[in-house]
């Protein structure tokens, strides 16, 4: 069987780090067809857009991608389109693992959290106006329909992985309305759950600090856009940084999967990248399309190549660049095929 995938490589390091993730994909044996699309900086020239309407329609087709980051211009210029794609294909649930790896030195060792981000709305909803000179205001957008969605998916996914606990990080005591409906949704949501999954909720300050200093004691959290977009890089620099923190963006329809990381432009062309998150987030691409098996050689892979501590990237303290690294990976996910 062969899968048809949308590959779109992104700005910056993100084609050095596609490369490598599809090479260690192409490793395990598993068929793949890539469509390969550009989007981003690229685009904005030959297509006049960054997010051209081909690629899009081959998300649609396909129905999964591998994505690797796009730049955002801060301030001005074009809006996301990490955002755009995630609203025009209602990739609703952002799921990002952040799990500690032996062999890369962290504050902990005992790390296992997945952040289920809501990705459609609150301060992302694009809703922005300048008011004068010297005013700019931007909406905060929650409906109950997206909060109870995403508080349904984050507590299937804990049924589904065998996880305890559900965690909503909110500030609902400040947001009454905004907030207190997210919170009034996952407490409605928990009901259906109770006796098999646990319930509780935080709010998001008071988070970070616990995040920080017992961050073993969490499980999975559920929260809004905003929180969950901070909260993810805190779990990912809480394993090791943002070169191992993997990501998927589930919709009904379609599912896209990238790094949590961005496109690192001071890297660009360096062959110093580490395509580590990309490669995590292609073994959750693999469980998606239900390859669990190819899948968790590549978690293995990645784990036994970081572990032996001779091939690993310049931000986890190494030399290998990122072409050398991705290749001990794949070699890596071929002996783990071969021997199962
Ligand atoms: P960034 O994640 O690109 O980089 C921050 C720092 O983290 C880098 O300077 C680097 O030191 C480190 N880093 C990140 N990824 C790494 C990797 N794979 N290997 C080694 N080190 C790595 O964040 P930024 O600098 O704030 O953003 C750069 C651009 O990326 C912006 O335009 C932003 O909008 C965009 N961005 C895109 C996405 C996406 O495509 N989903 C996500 C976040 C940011």
């Amino acid at each position: 069987m062969t899968y048809e995938v949308t590959l779109i490589p992104g700005d910056g390091i993100g084609p050095e780090i596609a490369a490598a993730a599809r090479e260690v994909l192409e490793a395990t044996g598993v068929g793949f067809t890539w469509d390969e699309q550009t989007a981003g900086e690229a685009t904005l020239a030959s297509d006049g857009t960054p997010l051209p309407d081909r690629v899009v329609d081959s998300i649609r087709r396909t129905r999964v991608a591998l994505k690797g980051p796009i730049t955002t211009p801060v301030g001005t210029g074009f809006r996301s389109v990490n955002v755009a794609l995630r609203q025009a294909l209602t990739l609703y649930a952002n799921v990002r693992p952040a799990r500690s790896i032996a062999g890369i030195a962290s504050r902990y060792d005992d790390v296992d959290l997945v952040i289920v981000r809501e990705n459609t709305e609150d301060l992302y909803a694009g809703i922005e106006r300048q008011v004068s000179d010297d005013e700019a205001e931007t909406i905060k957008v929650i409906t109950r329909g997206a909060s109870e969605r995403i508080a349904r998916y984050a507590f299937e996914y804990a049924v589904a992985n065998g996880r305890q606990t559900v965690t909503a990080v909110h500030k609902a005591n400040i947001m009454k309305l905004t907030d207190g409906l997210f919170l009034e949704s996952c407490r409605h949501i928990a009901q259906a759950y109770e006796g098999r999954i646990a319930f509780q909720d935080r709010i998001v300050d008071n988070m970070c600090m616990q995040l920080v200093q017992k961050p073993e004691t969490y499980d999975v959290l559920v929260a809004p856009n905003l929180y969950g977009d901070i909260i993810s890089d805190l779990a990912a620099g809480l394993v090791g940084g943002l070169g191992i923190a993997p990501g998927a963006n589930i919709g009904e329809e379609a599912a896209v999967f990238e790094a949590v990381h961005g496109s690192a432009p001071k890297y660009a062309g360096q062959d110093r990248a580490n395509p580590t998150a990309l490669i995590l987030s292609g073994a959750l691409l693999l469980r998606h399309i239900g390859e669990t098996d190819a899948g968790a050689a590549v978690e293995e892979a990645v784990r036994a190549v970081i572990g032996e501590g001779e091939t690993v990237t310049a931000d986890l303290g190494g030399t290998t660049g990122t072409k050398v690294y991705g290749q001990a990976v794949a070699a890596k996910v071929q002996a783990l095929r071969a021997a199962a």
